[in-house]
């Protein structure tokens, strides 16, 4: 090939494989960064799981409770928790909380199958749950695959019960069935959509009649029974449940060379886990920097747990008004309009076998590193809250100072669909925010697909934004 003239060296933009601009000693870093996550992968696989393993990691590092912080906050590490589903974390800056925060913001929850109210029944001597979907999936996607159980069921008296099923070596699995090809003719002549319809994700979990031969529904019983005796739940509890079936097992390397993780639940776990990590590691920032991660993005950022719920702005005002008492509304609206924030999510990676969908020259490849989206949105960039130029010349300075390896990034050709993400709830608040994350590949499916150069890439990233 051809060198590069100077000219072409000067004007042209060029798009760069990750590995080829790491040293040994970074490659070995990103490596091993992606040791971590795929732990995190494991043990987090809803978004309360989520919670829990980052506090774990967040207390390691110094984080602490904010309501044991009384005075003297500069330099300190402090979280906060709503309803066991939000995390948010900030380490308190040298610069008054007053001039503006630093915020990345992820989501932790993924799409799975919710059980049901009165989930469970019994035909033909089996005994299965019905699933209301959560999130876009692709709904033949998820028969024939093993599938655990994750949940919380809270009895009448307020007692929560945690309930995990299907992980742990040993334990049983459970799984949708499909029809099989020799009697699927009709099936296989509707659409992919249509193939398997939402009312036949009924997942099969037991065939054992309970040895009471005058019960009216032997194989259900068997399961309340066995449900009763090693969770204290009935049949009514499930009313007040929350059990959702994820794919089961742990994530796993992929490729003969490793270079990918293979897991459920990376949108948006990879940038959750890539901001927990990146300030944890941080050392005393001059501004405020603050990692939250939000819940029901899947489902369109409604409700008590998501972005547009009052929760970051409660932590706001309550940080502010630890040097400022008096701080009141007015106060806040003037720390957001000073804030800059990175709405942390992934984006689509080019899939070979799928080029059509994509514009290639305005799509993200997988391995040349963490992507910025400009905007969202689709067919006239509709619903995108899109960032300014000025926050995406402030990024492109910073990233390359920090020798972060970065991408520009679309969801595929324009009118072929599209996607939106928080960015537009906070750009409401009027401070700048951008889309910036990890590219994948199989989003929304049972299992994603990224790659380490990229996870790291992307952590990378994350730690420039906040240093
Ligand atoms: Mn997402
Ligand atoms: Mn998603």
């Amino acid at each position: 090939m051809k060198k590069e003239s100077p000219l072409e060296k000067k004007l042209l933009y060029k798009r760069k494989l990750v590995w080829d601009e790491l040293d040994e000693k970074s490659r070995r870093k990103a490596l091993n960064f992606a040791e971590g996550y795929r732990e995190f992968l494991t043990r987090g696989k809803t978004e309360w799981e989520v919670v829990t393993e980052s506090i774990k990691i967040a207390e390691k590092a110094g984080f602490v409770p904010l309501e044991k912080i009384k005075k003297g906050f500069k330099g300190k590490k402090v979280y906060a928790v709503n309803r066991e589903k939000n995390l948010v974390l900030a380490f308190l800056g040298e610069r008054p909380i007053s001039k503006g925060v630093q915020i990345i913001i992820s989501h932790t929850d993924s799409p799975r199958l919710d059980l049901k109210a009165h989930p469970l029944y019994e035909e033909e001597n089996l005994a299965f749950l019905k699933t209301h979907y959560y999130g876009g999936i692709k709904k033949y996607q998820w028969v024939t695959i093993p599938l655990a159980l994750h949940g919380v069921v809270v009895l009448k008296n307020g007692k929560r019960i945690n309930l995990i099923i299907g992980e742990r070596k040993g334990e049983p699995v459970f799984s949708i069935t499909d029809l099989l090809p020799h009697l699927a003719a009709d099936q296989m002549k509707k659409s992919l959509k249509e193939g398997i319809e939402g009312e036949a994700l009924n997942i099969l979990v037991g065939s054992t009649p309970h040895k009471d031969k005058e019960a009216k529904e032997r194989i259900k019983l068997a399961v309340l029974e066995y449900l009763n005796k090693n969770y204290q739940i009935t049949e009514e509890d499930l009313v007040s449940s929350e059990i959702a079936a994820v794919p089961a097992g742990e994530a796993r390397d992929l490729g003969f060379d490793k270079s990918l993780i293979a897991s459920y639940g990376q949108d948006d776990r990879v940038c959750a886990y890539s901001s927990l990590r990146a300030i944890c590691e941080l050392e005393k920032p001059q501004i405020t920097s603050i990692c939250l991660f939000v819940d029901k993005e899947e489902i369109g950022s409604e409700g008590t747990t998501s972005i547009q719920s009052t929760f970051l702005l409660s932590f706001l005002s309550k940080i502010l008004r630890l040097t400022t008492p008096s701080a009141g509304e007015s106060q806040l609206r003037e720390l957001l309009f000073a804030s800059k924030a990175i709405s942390a999510d992934v984006n689509a990676g080019v899939d070979p076998t799928y080029k059509d969908v994509s514009e290639l020259r305005n799509s993200p490849r997988i391995g040349c590193g963490v992507v910025l989206t400009k905007f969202t949105g689709h067919g006239g960039k509709f619903g995108s809250s899109e960032a300014s130029s000025e926050f995406v010349a402030y990024l492109r300075n910073l990233f390359e100072k920090r020798k972060v390896i970065w991408q520009t990034g679309e969801l595929g050709k324009i009118d072929k669909g599209g996607g939106g993400t928080v960015a537009k709830y906070l750009a409401r608040y009027n401070c700048e925010v951008i889309d910036c994350g990890t590219p994948l590949l199989s989003m929304h499916a049972p299992l994603e697909i990224a790659h380490k150069a990229d996870i790291y890439s992307t952590y990378q990233a994350y730690s420039a934004f906040y240093k």
